[in-house]
């Protein structure tokens, strides 16, 4: 094969991506991403030390699994609220492929005294929230976090709060940087009649010391290729997406939110020239210029008369 063509299908099959099966006898679906481009994405865009960017990975991840199995615009937002460094970590995925998130510390994470996830989040609370079409709220279920790994925190969260035997494992490798080089995840889960042996083997399987994800892909693997190996049955696939970090901000949608501020809240905004507005879900930065203010200002002054 040509070089320039064994290059395309090379980054074809590196590509993010996120791919959901179900079982031949219909009992058992699973879902499978591969997002080392989405996550690094984030680790760099937030600045993030190894511990706080794996942590986040890993969660990320942990949505697009559940958000594989939604549809369209349908998302999940998985929420960790913890007493350790770790106050609070974010993550969001869409359906459609788009995930974004972030990680807020309570003081800078001291990693050489930190051995354990539990250690960087300490105990607090595990959330689960979807977002989907035809329920006016959103469907929210929350746990005490359990290893703060975010695997186990899943699988008991789906086994606990929505009695969906489940199995999961996240891996994340990073270089010696600590810049992240590899992120998958898998999530496998029985229906109602699926023979839960089945599911406690494949659990203990992908469960195994020397069991990798990270290491499967790093050989050139396609995700089909893993769920081969990982899964004992036959499946179909049943959706095969391109995963992003993406994030929908926007300095209109900014100013859209600014104006529930009041005229002289930006007023002052204007006087002590702070103009810089900065996304929590993806740091990118913005700038109101003048004429944004005087836009902002003579909006709220038609509305007012
Ligand atoms: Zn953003």
């Amino acid at each position: 094969m040509p070089q320039k063509k064994q290059n395309i299908k090379k980054k074809l099959l590196t590509r993010d991506r996120t791919i959901s099966i179900l079982s031949s006898d219909g009992l058992i679906r699973a879902s499978i991403t591969k997002n080392t481009d989405s996550v690094s994405q984030a680790q760099k865009r937030h600045a993030l030390d190894y511990i706080s960017a794996s942590l986040l990975a890993r969660q990320i991840s942990a949505a697009s699994l559940c958000a594989s199995f939604l549809k369209g615009e349908e998302r999940i937002i998985i929420e960790i609220q913890g007493s350790g460094p770790i106050k609070y970590i974010y993550s969001e995925a869409l359906s459609i492929g788009e995930v974004r998130g972030f990680v807020e510390l309570r003081k800078k994470l001291d990693t050489e005294n930190i051995n354990s996830f539990r250690d960087a989040v300490g105990i607090g609370l595990f959330k689960l929230c979807r977002i989907v079409y035809n329920k006016n709220i959103p469907v929210e279920g929350i746990i005490p976090i359990q290893k703060g790994d975010i695997a186990s925190d899943l699988a008991h969260y789906f086994n606990q709060s929505e009695q969906i035997p489940s199995a999961v494992s996240l891996d994340v490798k990073l270089s010696d940087e600590g810049d992240i080089t590899q992120s998958a995840g898998i999530l496998i889960q029985a229906m109602p009649g699926a023979d839960i042996d089945l599911l406690k083997e494949i659990a203990s399987g992908i469960g195994a010391e020397g069991f990798s994800l990270c290491s499967l892909f790093a050989k050139d693997y396609s995700a089909e290729d893993v769920l081969n190996i990982v899964l004992p049955f036959d499946f179909s696939v049943t959706r095969n997406i391109q995963t992003d970090f993406f994030c929908r901000c926007s300095l209109e949608n900014f100013k859209s939110k600014l104006i529930a501020l009041g005229a002289q809240e930006i007023q002052d905004m204007k006087d002590k020239k702070q103009n810089e507005l900065v996304c929590r879900y993806c740091n990118e930065k913005y700038y109101l210029s003048d004429n944004d203010f005087t836009e902002l200002l003579s909006h709220l002054q038609v509305t007012s008369n």
